[in-house]
């Protein structure tokens, strides 16, 4: 069962307007897909990166008419197996079917049905050959089967509503998100999920901490939400009880990471918790951070063609993150020997925060963006002074 179950037959880019190399580089692999199902294969991937982009915050703008989408290559490895399907363990109630695939995929890891998982070493071994820069490995399993997983290679499965769980292992694959439902085996199954060990979990969507003053995601959480939002009144079973606040308020609403109790997660609903509803705000900001980077940048013209005119032309107070600027700012920086990844995590971290910022906060950061370009200004005129005495002193200088 492996690589001589089928063919690595090419890679076609399905989405994205970039090379690879300064894009968030998205790999699909097909398995238990046969020859004659390839064309199968290419509708569902067309089908899920429809869905994955019109899911907030990929659908976001991000800066200027770019969205967060815009910063994603797909590309569509076309791997085709011997039979069609996944392993289907009869311990987990399965049929016992093991068709021959390329990526050996198989349901029921660590006991548990839903967790499709596949040969990690041969799905990164493709990935290295076919998209060397890569960012994430998803595994498409041609199964009616409902179920998917999120490790180092996620995968999902062809069941009625694939692609929700496919986004959703993303959550996990590519940004660190955990799961934020409060059960294992299953809500009145599981006799082990009361209370969640007294360690903080690493992942930034769920915590122990209830705390307004100390809570990882306390920023978001306003002063008027109780805390905790929501407290389970029995840690024996899940906590069914509605949701006392508006939805997508942030808050902590205890029963997450698999815990009926002692773990809190940031909104009563989120895509991390159950498939169908938005991400929540906490693991939103996560995935628009980690996209940034790679979002497309607007070109703009000559940094010494008049370029103050047109910064000045901007609406402020609509339009508070004037590029140009930005722009400026970086090859400022890099011109004195300051790294550019540290000025891209401030600005990310700036841009991220502007939605959730009141009048209040825009004008606060507006003022500070002002002053370092009085600043900018400054030091664009000694540059293009020292430029001037280069030029003045003749070719070669
Ligand atoms: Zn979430």
């Amino acid at each position: 069962m492996g690589t001589s179950d089928g063919t690595v037959i090419g890679t076609t880019k399905i989405a994205g307007s970039g090379p690879a190399a300064a894009r968030w580089n998205l790999v699909l692999l097909s398995d238990g897909y046969r020859a004659s199902e390839m064309a199968q294969y290419a509708t569902d991937a067309d089908n899920f990166v429809a869905h994955l982009f019109t899911t907030p915050p990929f659908s976001d703008n991000a800066f200027f008419g770019a969205r967060y989408s815009d910063a994603i290559n797909v590309w569509r490895v076309d791997v085709s197996s011997t039979d069609s399907g996944a392993d289907d363990p009869v311990t987990c109630g399965g049929t016992g079917a093991s068709p021959a695939t390329y990526f050996d995929a198989s349901f029921c890891n660590r006991g548990i049905k839903r967790l499709l998982l596949v040969n990690n070493t041969t799905a990164t071994n493709v990935a290295n050959a076919q998209v060397p820069q890569w960012h994430m490995i998803m595994a498409m399993v041609n199964t009616p089967i409902y179920g998917g997983g999120g490790g180092a290679v996620a995968t999902f499965s062809m069941a009625p509503g694939a692609n929700e769980i496919g986004v959703h292992e993303m959550g996990h694959t590519a940004f660190g998100l955990a799961d934020e439902y409060e059960y294992w085996a299953g809500c009145g199954v599981d006799t082990n999920r009361n209370n969640h060990p007294a360690v903080e979990p690493v992942e930034p969507n769920v915590t122990i901490d209830s705390n307004r003053a100390t809570i990882k995601w306390g920023s978001l959480i306003d002063a008027a939400t109780p805390m905790p939002t929501t407290s389970n009144p029995n840690c024996a079973n899940c906590d069914s009880q509605p949701s006392p606040v508006p939805a997508a308020t942030v808050g902590a609403f205890e029963g997450a990471h698999y815990y009926h109790c002692d773990a809190f997660r940031p909104e009563y609903d989120c895509k991390m918790r159950a498939l169908n509803h938005d991400f929540c705000a906490v693991c939103r900001g996560v995935i628009r951070s980690t996209l940034w980077p790679f979002v497309p940048k607007r070109r703009i013209p000559e940094w010494d063609e008049g370029i103050w005119d047109r910064i000045f032309e901007f609406d402020w107070v609509s339009d508070p993150v004037p590029w140009d600027v930005f722009r400026l700012l970086e090859v400022l920086r890099r011109s004195r020997g300051r790294s550019q990844p540290a000025l891209r995590d401030e600005l990310s971290e700036l841009l991220t925060r502007i939605d959730q910022m009141d009048v209040g906060q825009l004008r606060t950061t507006l003022l500070r963006v002002k002053a370092s370009m009085a600043r900018l200004d400054a030091a664009s005129k000694m540059i293009e002074a020292k430029i001037a005495e280069g030029l003045s002193a003749g070719p070669g200088a």
